[in-house]
Order: C-alpha cells, then sequence, then structure tokens
C-alpha cells in the first residue's frame, strides 16, 4: 500500500532522508522510530506529497507522490507534526468546514464529523473556539481531521505529541484498533508507544533507515 524506493532528500548540503526504502501493507501499522531530527517529518511530507523528493520514488495505494500528488492526498489522512486550525472557528465548524473542502457530500459530512468527534474524544469539546484548546487538544482536532473522509490510508507524525499520560493511551489505543482496517504510518520518538501499537517498525536514524522489525502473528509481545 506504501512503497517508498531509495528516497533522498537533500536541503542544500543537508542529507535530511538517505536513501529510504520501505514497504508497508495493507491494514498494517508501521511505526517510523527515531529520535528529533532523523527525517521523519521530511519523509512523511515527501509521502503526503507536500514535498517534493531529491531522488528516488514513492507510491501510495499504487499512485506515484511525485506526479499525482492531488490525487495521493485526496485518498489519505494525514497529521502533520504542527497542526495548523483558523484560531476563531469552533471545533465542529472546523471539522464541517474540513469535510466541504475535501468534498464529503453533503449528506454524509455530518455523520462524518460526529464519527471523527467520538473517535478522537472530541464530543465535550465540540463547541470549544480552537484557539483556546491546549495542544493536546488541538493535536486530536489534527486527527478528527485525518479521519475525516474515512481514508484507508492514514500518515500521523507524532500523533501523541503534547498529550498527557492519559490522552495519549486514548489515541494509542485508537490507532490500535485500526490494525487491519486502515494502513498507518506513525512517526514517534518512544520506542513503548511503536511496540504497543504497531505490527510493524523501521528505525532512522540521521535519514537512514537503522533498522527494522516485524511482529510475528500470533505473538503477544513484539520482537523489533
Ligand atoms: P524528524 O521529523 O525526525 O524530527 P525532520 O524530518 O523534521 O526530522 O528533519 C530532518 C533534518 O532536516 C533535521 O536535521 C532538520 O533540521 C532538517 N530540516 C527539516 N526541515 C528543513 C528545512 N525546511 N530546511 C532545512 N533543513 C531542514
Amino acid at each position: 500500500m506504501i512503497r517508498v524506493e531509495h528516497l533522498t532528500r537533500r536541503y542544500h548540503d543537508l542529507v535530511a532522508v538517505d536513501d529510504v526504502s520501505l514497504q508497508v501493507e495493507e491494514g498494517e501499522v508501521l511505526g517510523f522510530l527515531g529520535p528529533n531530527g532523523a527525517g521523519k517529518s521530511t519523509t512523511i511530507k515527501i509521502l503526503t506529497s507536500f514535498l517534493p523528493a531529491t531522488s528516488g520514488r514513492a507510491e501510495v495505494a499504487g499512485l506515484d507522490v511525485a506526479t499525482q500528488g492531488l490525487a495521493v492526498r485526496r485518498l489519505i489522512g494525514y497529521l502533520p507534526e504542527n497542526v495548523a486550525v483558523p484560531p476563531d472557528a469552533r471545533v465542529e465548524e472546523y471539522l464541517e468546514y474540513r469535510g466541504r473542502l475535501k468534498g464529503i457530500p453533503r449528506a454524509e459530512r455530518a455523520r462524518r464529523r460526529d464519527a471523527v468527534l467520538e473517535a478522537a474524544g472530541l464530543l465535550p469539546m465540540r463547541r470549544r473556539i480552537l484557539s483556546q484548546l491546549s495542544r493536546g487538544y488541538r493535536q486530536r482536532v489534527g486527527l478528527a481531521d485525518a479521519l475525516l473522509s474515512d481514508p484507508k490510508v492514514l500518515f500521523l507524525d507524532e500523533p501523541t505529541g503534547g498529550l498527557d499520560p492519559a490522552q495519549r493511551a486514548d489515541v494509542l489505543e485508537l490507532i490500535a484498533g485500526m490494525r487491519g482496517q486502515r494502513t498507518v504510518m506513525l512517526s514517534s520518538h518512544v520506542l513503548a508507544e511503536v511496540e504497543s501499537v504497531c505490527s510493524r517498525v523501521a528505525i532512522i536514524k540521521n535519514g537512514a533507515i537503522v533498522a527494522r522489525g516485524t511482529r510475528e502473528p500470533g505473538e503477544d509481545e513484539p520482537q523489533f
């Protein structure tokens, strides 16, 4: 479902992503683990077609991210590292607006909005003004937005960043429940998080993949 071949991205002299190859099969949750500055966000921005690669190629659901970017973006859900939201809107208004933007038919929009409000634990906050939310709740709004069009492929860049332990556990449970339903690439710098929800892990350091592992079917504990 996600296929990455020899992807490289430079920022002037810096090689932020260095010959990365990986695959994520349908229904898998890939943990993309690495310290800050390792190249996780840059890789995800390329796969979501927000940033061009310097070389190499990547496909999402058979679409080339370099040449079929619009189609890729229509198909996927993406939670960026920093969620930018209009400050004055209320949570539910914003999701309504995002639903229109994503072309969700009018008849379905309210149902999808309510489904993602519930999934992201935002029902009690639906009337709140976005600028008055804590970072953790803004992150959840980003997650709700990523889920809005019920995408088969999800890119979540540090989805637990800024969350308190209880919120973190909720979000991880939500992601764990997606296994087999959606294909997910989830970045994190916390090994324990990745272990708890991912079927496969790739570890990135200084732009390069340094280790990978898979959880064998039927195993209780992942062997990474
Ligand atoms: P991560 O998501 O793992 O924290 P990033 O992909 O954000 O890592 O960054 C990888 C490297 O690329 C870092 O050294 C970072 O400083 C650098 N970098 C990221 N974005 C830019 C940019 N727009 N211009 C120059 N360097 C950048």
